[in-house]
């Protein structure tokens, strides 16, 4: 395939607890293109035991990213899927300028092409409270904040009544971890992408709709 790329395929870059995560979900319901979260796929194969993850385990708990032949292998794999087709949210990968020059020539390689680039501005300041409070659910992956996104009932899932609970890469320590990789590997990226003309700034510190509407501005071209 040759020529103009029409599909939206999207990156969210951002640190840890930006609010990609949630966003991406939004854009998901509007556009019906599927969140890519390495993350996730990530958690779910250490709760498998598979190979990967077992190897991805121990970066993973210490806040260390997972090497990327790993991960691009499973972002490769996961693009091939004929749901991809119409655009998709990778979130949380790229994450080193090494993922970022992999993701361009396997897309390249199939007459694909990045849409846009959405930057998740945020003072790392402000992440460390958001991620301390962040509560996941154990059965559907749905992300809750104990100060800003409670559940109705105390430690369970509003849509599936699954049980709540911290992600162990969410204490203290490991997230200021995080933080430091992130501003090391992957804050790079900001300017790769602001090269290539794709980079979009949003202000993440605001309310969730005000988040959600600048990126909605950037997806309708206004
Ligand atoms: P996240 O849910 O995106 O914060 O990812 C949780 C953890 O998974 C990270 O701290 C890394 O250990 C690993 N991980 C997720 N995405 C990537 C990636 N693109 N490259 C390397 N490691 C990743």
């Amino acid at each position: 395939m040759s020529g103009v790329d029409k599909a939206l395929n999207l990156i969210f870059l951002g640190p840890p607890g930006a609010g990609k995560g949630t966003q991406a979900v939004f854009v998901t319901k509007e556009y019906g293109i599927p969140q890519i979260s390495t993350g996730d796929i990530l958690r779910s194969a250490v709760a498998n035991q598979t190979p990967m993850g077992v190897k991805a385990k121990r970066y993973m708990d210490d806040g260390l990213l997972v090497p990327d032949d790993v991960v691009v292998g499973i972002v490769e794999e996961r693009l091939a899927s004929s749901d991809c087709d119409g655009g998709f949210i990778l979130d949380g990968f790229p994450r080193t300028v090494a993922q970022a020059d992999a993701l361009g020539a396997m897309l390249k390689g199939a007459g694909r092409a990045v849409a846009h680039v959405i930057s998740f501005e945020v003072d790392h300041s402000v992440l460390l409270g958001r991620l301390t409070g962040r509560r996941m659910c154990r059965s559907c992956g749905r992300g809750y904040h104990v100060l800003f996104d409670r559940p109705s009932a105390e430690g369970l899932c509003d849509a599936c009544g699954g049980e709540l609970f911290q992600r162990d890469d969410d204490k203290e320590e490991t997230i200021r971890r995080r933080l430091d990789v992130y501003d090391e590997q992957t804050s790079p990226l900001k300017s790769y992408y602001a090269d290539k003309g794709l980079l979009r700034k949003v202000d993440a510190l605001g309310t969730i709709e005000s988040v959600q509407s600048a990126i909605q501005c950037i997806l309708v071209g206004r």
